[in-house]
């Protein structure tokens, strides 16, 4: 095998030059279907399946020129948009200086400003920042953090965790034992998944008039099982890919009282609603409490590459340092990567600076008064919308391989699950790319009717 040629000149490296040949539309979807896995993905060489070339703004541009107006945000974290030029300068002027280097015994300026940035934006007392890999790593890192502060505060029976059904978490295994035990599949994975507690979801709507007897069954839970919960796990307000359900602020505030009362941690999982989507910067502050622990991810770096960060309160921090381990068992080697970093900081400056309210407000009124119609449809069974996302949700489930190919003809690119059809398109939408998504939806509904 030929070796690179790279000559070393005082600090500086000089590659090759190297360029790959450009691949044709044909060949990606050759090669991908030779080799690739997609997420939740069968084999099915008849999959819709579309090559990108570029992304600008809120639209994704298709290897044959095709432009799809965005109704995902890349899974909810592209929230500023495409190639967005202060978040294109922050990736650019850090790589010149490094892209990354180890976390143990280093540290640098991306990630200090980070965490003072995450410390002073989430609710109150959240002092202490753990930067992980994803959103699903940063969940693993919650657990770890509840069963280890459990453990050495003396509470050797408190083990496991209580969780909501229909909730969702992530894919890797912690996180998976406290997603929601049908649709998160734990026949699978038995044999390796903790057995964990689970509570009905809150059934008191988020528009709703608020009804104590929705919290009947997470008292009993209580109640009955707190010798063994070291901590509640939470999406607050919106339970997301479990399906798109959203509950009364009332909930989460009774939650915390639950929690006080019996030494449970509180974590709140703001991975997807973080940074703006539901109307407030964070979910949990619709109810104006604060967790234990929080977990943010997704739009934390505009959507431009992968970090996650678990915050805890300076009570967790210590309750862990003081035991008997004396550190927290959790390191990835490309911890606190000083490019995805640099970039977070980009994007909160963003929200910081600019008016992601008014945007965010403006989306809701809009697919409020665009997608509520749809209601007297018989295919639909119910329609809603809080902050930057629209729900509408089918009598019957879709089918995938026929409805992707239909949205896109309709010039949208959005991903519906089950009985889910939904948009969280990037904030920056406008209103006349917007009414295309909705349009798409309504055609969409409009085809399923009997
Ligand atoms: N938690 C919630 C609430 C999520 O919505 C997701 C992903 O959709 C995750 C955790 C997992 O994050 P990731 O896909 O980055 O591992």
């Amino acid at each position: 095998m030929a070796t690179p040629d790279v000559r070393v000149r005082g600090p500086f490296i000089t590659g090759t030059g190297y360029r790959m040949n450009v691949l044709s539309g044909e060949q990606i979807l050759a090669l991908d279907r030779k080799h690739l896995w997609h997420p939740y993905a069968s084999l099915d060489p008849q999959a819709p399946l579309y090559p990108v070339t570029s992304a600008h703004g809120c639209e994704i541009v298709l290897n044959d020129g095709r432009r799809l107006v965005d109704g995902m945000a890349s899974w909810w974290s592209a929230i500023h948009g495409y190639n967005h030029p202060d978040l294109n300068r922050a990736v650019t002027e850090q790589i010149g200086k490094m892209a990354h280097v180890m976390f143990g015994g280093l540290t640098h300026e991306p990630a200090v400003r980070l965490a003072e940035t995450l410390v002073s934006i989430t609710p109150a007392g959240l002092e202490r920042v753990f930067l992980a890999d994803s959103g699903s790593v940063s969940v693993e890192v919650a657990i770890k953090m509840a069963l280890q502060y459990q453990l050495s505060r003396g509470n050797p029976t408190k083990t496991r965790l209580l969780s909501l059904r229909h909730a969702y978490h992530g894919d890797t295994l912690g996180a998976m034992s406290v997603c929601d035990p049908v649709t998160g599949m734990h026949h699978l994975f038995r044999s390796l998944l903790p057995e964990q507690l689970f509570v009905e979801a809150p059934s008191t709507g988020f528009h709703q008039e608020w009804d104590e007897r929705c919290l009947n069954a997470l008292k009993d839970t209580f109640y009955r099982h707190h010798n063994e919960i070291a901590a509640f796990i939470v999406e607050p307000i919106v339970q997301g890919a479990g399906g798109m359900r959203f509950y009364h602020p009332e909930y989460l505030r009774a939650a915390r009282a639950l929690c006080d009362e019996y030494n449970v941690l509180l974590i709140a999982d703001e991975i997807a609603t973080g940074f703006g989507r539901t109307g407030r910067m964070f979910a949990s502050q619709h109810a104006g409490i604060s967790p234990d622990i929080m977990c943010v991810g997704k739009a934390l770096t505009g959507g431009y590459m992968t970090l996650a960060a678990t915050l805890c309160n300076n009570k967790v921090a210590s309750g862990i340092c003081d035991g008997e381990a004396g550190l927290f068992m959790h390191g990835p080697t490309f911890m606190g990567n000083p490019l995805a970093c640099a970039v977070a900081n980009a994007s909160i400056n963003l929200l910081q600076t600019t008016k992601w309210q008014h945007d965010v407000q403006s989306i809701e009124r809009q697919l409020t008064s665009e997608l509520a119609p749809l209601r007297d449809l018989s295919s639909v069974k119910d329609v809603r919308v809080l902050g930057a996302i629209g729900v509408v949700e089918l009598r019957e489930p879709v089918d995938m391989k026929k409805v992707v190919p239909q949205l896109v003809e309709l010039g949208v690119w959005l991903r519906p699950f089950g009985r889910l059809l939904y948009t969280m398109p990037p904030y920056v939408i406008r209103a006349e790319q917007l009414i295309r998504i909705t349009s798409a939806m309504r055609a969409l509904c409009e085809k399923h009717c009997a």
